[in-house]
Order: C-alpha cells, then sequence, then structure tokens
C-alpha cells in the first residue's frame, strides 16, 4: 500500500529495528517507547484500519501473528506483558496498517 508507513517498514524502505521477521510477520521496536520493553508486530501485507478490517480471508495470518508472541516475548526477556491494539482514532490509533503493541518490563497501569 502506498503511503503507508508499516508497509514501507515490512519492505525495508524505512529502517526498523527488527526482533522478528518471517514471510507474513514482522516485530520491530517501537520509536516512541511508552514502556522498557514496546515492540510492534504487524502483518507484513498491509491490512488497512485496525482490528475493524479482520475477517475470516486475514484471520489465518493474524493467528499467525499471535502464534509468534510468546517466542518474541521470551527473544525479549519478558514473561509478564501487554498485548494492546488501537482501533481508531480515539484510541490512540495513528497507523493505518494493522499493529499490536507488546508492551512489558515494568509493572504496567491500569487499562484506559
Ligand atoms: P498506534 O498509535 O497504536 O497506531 O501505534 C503506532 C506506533 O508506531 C506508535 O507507538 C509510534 O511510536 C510507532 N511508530 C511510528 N513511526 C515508527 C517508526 N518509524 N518505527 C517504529 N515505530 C514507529
Ligand atoms: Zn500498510
Amino acid at each position: 500500500m502506498e503511503n503507508c508507513l508499516f508497509c514501507k517498514i515490512a519492505a525495508g524502505e524505512i529502517p526498523s529495528n527488527k526482533v522478528y521477521e518471517d514471510d507474513t510477520v514482522l516485530a520491530f521496536h517501537d520509536i516512541a517507547p511508552v514502556a522498557p520493553v514496546h515492540v510492534l508486530v504487524i502483518p507484513k501485507a498491509h491490512i488497512a484500519c485496525g482490528v475493524c478490517e479482520l475477517n475470516s480471508d486475514n484471520a489465518a495470518v493474524v493467528g499467525h501473528l499471535f502464534s509468534v508472541i510468546p517466542s518474541i516475548a521470551e527473544k525479549l526477556g519478558i514473561t509478564d506483558y501487554r498485548v494492546v491494539t488501537n482501533n481508531g482514532e480515539e484510541a490512540g490509533q495513528t497507523v493505518g496498517h494493522l499493529h499490536f503493541h507488546i508492551l512489558g518490563g515494568r509493572r504496567l497501569g491500569e487499562m484506559g
């Protein structure tokens, strides 16, 4: 997808500090971390919007994405962490390509 920041990162056109990569998923450190560990996990293929674009056609890639999160967390040295996605501007979403935040490395506050 043209002009999508995370598509450009997935394609290697914009550099990222990679933590994990396979054919369909990329994980990299967030550029503005809000916790000692703050990693983004994205599908390499553009899924617009966020959770609102999920359906039976892209469920497999999302399932795969979640299946690699435990090993990413282990690699990052955290056992306690939060996986978050922001859907929509009011929820804090700033990039329109599906992504999940892995947050950890400190005691996390209440949700909301
Ligand atoms: P969200 O606000 O939930 O859409 O999450 C987007 C995240 O992308 C934010 O936490 C940003 O700090 C992060 N971000 C923006 N640009 C980059 C970049 N070039 N490399 C890594 N993370 C980025
Ligand atoms: Zn994209």
